[in-house]
């Protein structure tokens, strides 16, 4: 049976995992990413987690068909270099796939975090079987993953998939973390909706989620289970940002007429509660023909996407 290894690199921890062909995870693990101590000493412990998986697993490397990474940031999926990932600093330029088959002399591919989702979801998620559609990420950022005629769309430069960076406002507006204002992400991400949250409490509307998060941050979590149990403010916050992404999202679907749109991340943990009002909004604000075609549905992955998807990148699309 084929066996594939899938490598989640975050800022915290690098999740690693050998995943069988039909996308089940087998085996996973994860080490810690220590990024201050530079980049070497992250890939060394990758290399070293990569011999205790198949040590553990009994896996020889000729069993082993691919590796694969997925970076939250800028990375090259032809050269496999990861260019610039701003949560793990000094990984810049580092030509990652390289030093991983010089070591193990088995393919290796890199791609950012939403592809890898996208191209899990495609292969074993609420993808399968579909052509066309877009994968977002509702989280401390927007992102997205597009899939057209059954492969991902990577763009000129890599580059393509912002979605979280759709203008929704002309000039001014909130300011974004790409330097922009306006952008789609600075409406409606995890610390827009704490921002919102903060705000009602300032303007003085009493609020279940500040009671609910005590002496702690407000967190988006902390306002769905505060909107959950009924709470009219924090129902308000999860409308308004279901309805800034219903219309950033209704650009796109105009554009590209998905089949569906697959929402994960984990303020889309939320579930109804946020594909509720997005729905509605694209149901009222999209063409009528590509909006009344296209499914919203959540991710089904969950957090494993991203390993899983990784671990699909050679030769998966
Ligand atoms: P990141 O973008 O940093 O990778 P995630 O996609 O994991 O992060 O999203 C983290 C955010 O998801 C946190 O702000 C957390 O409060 C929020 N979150 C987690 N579970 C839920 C939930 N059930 N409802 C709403 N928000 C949630």
């Amino acid at each position: 049976m084929k066996k594939r290894i899938g490598i989640d690199v975050g800022g915290t921890n690098v999740k690693i995992a050998l995943v069988d062909e039909n996308g089940k995870i087998i085996y996973s693990n994860s080490v810690p990413t220590y990024a201050k101590m530079g980049y070497e000493y992250t890939v060394n412990n990758i290399k070293q987690a990569i011999r205790d998986l198949m040590k553990e697993t009994n896996t020889d490397s000729k069993a082993i068909d691919a590796i694969g990474f997925d970076f939250p940031g800028q990375v090259d999926y032809q050269t496999g270099v990861v260019k610039l990932a701003p949560n793990i600093p000094g990984w810049v330029n580092v030509p990652i796939a390289q030093m991983i088959e010089e070591e193990f002399h088995i393919p290796t591919k890199i791609d950012n975090d939403v592809r890898c989702a996208a191209l899990g979801e495609l292969k074993f998620g609420a993808g399968r079987g579909c052509k066309n559609f877009i994968c977002m990420t509702v989280g401390t950022g927007i992102g997205s993953g597009l899939v057209i005629d059954g492969k991902i769309v990577r763009g000129a430069a890599n580059a393509a998939g912002e979605l979280g960076h759709i203008k929704l406002q002309m000039q001014g507006g909130p300011l974004c973390g790409c330097g922009d204002t306006g952008c789609l992400e600075a409406f409606a991400s995890g610390p827009a909706i704490v921002a919102m949250a903060y705000d009602y409490i300032k303007g003085g509307k009493a609020a279940k989620f500040s009671e609910m998060a005590g002496d702690g941050e407000i967190t988006p979590y902390i306002v769905a289970k505060a909107a959950e149990e009924g709470d009219p403010v924090a129902k308000r916050i999860f409308e308004i940002v279901g309805e800034y992404i219903g219309i950033g999202l209704s650009s796109v679907i105009n554009l590209l007429n998905p089949e569906k749109v697959i929402i994960g991340g984990g303020v889309a943990e939320s579930g109804e509660l946020l594909l509720d009002p997005i729905r509605r909004t694209v149901q009222e604000r999209a063409m009528s023909v590509a909006g009344a075609s296209v499914e919203i549905v959540q991710a089904e992955l969950g957090n494993s996407a991203g390993v899983i998807g990784a671990s699909m990148l050679v030769e998966g699309e």
